[in-house]
């Protein structure tokens, strides 16, 4: 039975699925989230196949003490679904940040792992906790390989002129300042799930893919390898989202930052966590919240972040078709991208001159699932698709362990 154990460690949670990968990963075993890991009361939410789900609260000091407990729940005859921990052939880790050293998945040695730590200085929000969560394997688990899955690593391809940032040459020759974009494993997967779903060659294709969930990018895909995306060497740039900016003049930060005081941590909340859809709307950062602001309750704000939401939308989608000289295929994915027919609609109209024209009738009904909704004589493909990182994680796990 080849289980893969996929894990994505965050700086306070645990997520995990463990994925038996005999019908290509169609058979989901567990899933779970560990919460406020190195805080009081950590929660361990559990769903077994097959089994009610459970739910404890435990006190778990870092990441390792976080994976030992999930090991323990996987292998407990009652709440588990393994009979031990023999039983699981290959772990897959999410890390957000490969750097310029990663341009696919890698199967963890010593060497991988200190250029997976080397990263750190990149993403030092994210890289420390995937790194935790390897060498924390590495210790419960010697025996089993272990797999590291990037979110840049898709972005590779990017041709220099992209990438770059018009800083100082010796920025990116010294210190590695350039654009590398993230959510990889989510854009390349939606993808080549709808070139398969439409009979599409995927290798001879203009395409443009939506990933719009609390962070949120797009890219633009030609013959299967991404040619430019919009978030950068931070997840800062690009679309606006819950509560990221997104694209914004350096200079009205420098302004903020001299006029009101800031530092660098209240400049970094400032971009992070208070901007976005949550800045403008004073609402909340979920869009479901927004479009009930907007529509039920005509909340004006809530409107004005919806429209600059989809405009930013749309303006790349404009820059992109430019890129790739012309486009066949949009691709819609993420929470707001599989859910949100007011997004969608509001992304695609008036794009005729793009030869885009969905069927808004179909639209309204589509959630969650991959569906067409463009009419069948517009020139460029519009599919909803919903995304799975965990189970190109566990795919790419399997293929280089096997
Ligand atoms: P993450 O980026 O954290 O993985 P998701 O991709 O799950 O997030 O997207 C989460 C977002 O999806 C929520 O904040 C919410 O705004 C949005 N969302 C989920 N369901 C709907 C819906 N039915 N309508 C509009 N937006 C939705």
């Amino acid at each position: 039975m080849k289980n893969i154990l996929v894990l994505n460690c965050g700086s306070s949670s645990i997520k995990y699925q463990l994925i038996n990968m005999a019908n290509n990963g169609a058979d989901l075993l567990a899933k779970g989230l560990l919460d406020r890991v190195g805080l009081d009361n950590s929660k361990l939410s559990h769903k077994a196949k097959d089994k009610e789900p459970y739910e404890t609260t435990h006190e778990v000091s870092d990441h390792e003490a976080g994976i030992d407990l999930i090991l323990k729940v996987l292998v407990d005859p009652e709440k588990g679904v393994i009979n031990s921990l023999d039983d699981i052939f290959a772990v897959g880790h999410r890390v957000a940040h490969g750097g310029e050293k990663f341009s696919e998945s890698a199967l963890i040695t010593e060497d991988v792992r200190k250029n997976i730590e080397k990263c750190i200085e990149l993403a030092p929000l994210h890289n420390p906790a995937n790194h935790k969560g390897i060498t924390s394997m590495q210790k419960l688990l010697p025996e089993i390989p272990q797999v590291a899955v990037f979110d840049t690593a898709f972005h590779q391809t990017m041709p220099q002129y992209a990438y770059m940032y018009p800083l100082p040459y010796e920025l990116y020759e010294e210190d590695k300042i350039r654009r590398y974009g993230f959510h990889g494993t989510s854009h390349k997967f939606v993808f080549e799930n709808a070139c398969e779903t439409l009979n599409l060659d995927k290798n001879n294709i203009k395409a443009i893919t939506c990933h719009l969930g609390n962070g949120a990018s797009i890219a633009a895909i030609k013959d299967g390898n991404s040619i430019d995306t919009s978030m950068g060497l931070t997840p800062v740039e690009g679309l606006m989202m819950g509560t990221r900016t997104g694209d914004l003049d350096l200079g009205a930060l420098l302004y903020i930052m001299r006029k009101k005081g800031h530092d660098l941590d209240q400049a970094n909340a400032l971009i992070n966590k208070k901007s976005g859809v949550h800045g403008i709307s004073g609402v909340s950062y979920d869009m479901r919240d927004i479009e009930d602001a907007a529509f039920k309750d005509g909340n004006k704000r809530a409107q004005l972040a919806l429209n600059m939401y989809s405009y930013r939308i749309r303006k790349y989608i404009g820059a992109y078709a430019t890129a790739l000289n012309g486009v066949d295929l949009i691709v819609f994915t993420g929470g707001i991208g599989e859910n949100s027919e007011v997004v969608r609609q509001a992304v695609c109209e008036n794009m005729d001159f793009l030869g885009i024209k969905i069927d808004e009738e179909k639209n309204q009904k589509i959630r969650g699932k991959c569906e067409l909704i463009s009419v069948p004589e517009s020139k460029v493909k519009v599919i909803v698709t919903p995304t799975n990182e965990e189970l190109v994680i566990a795919r790419d796990t399997a293929r280089i362990v096997e």
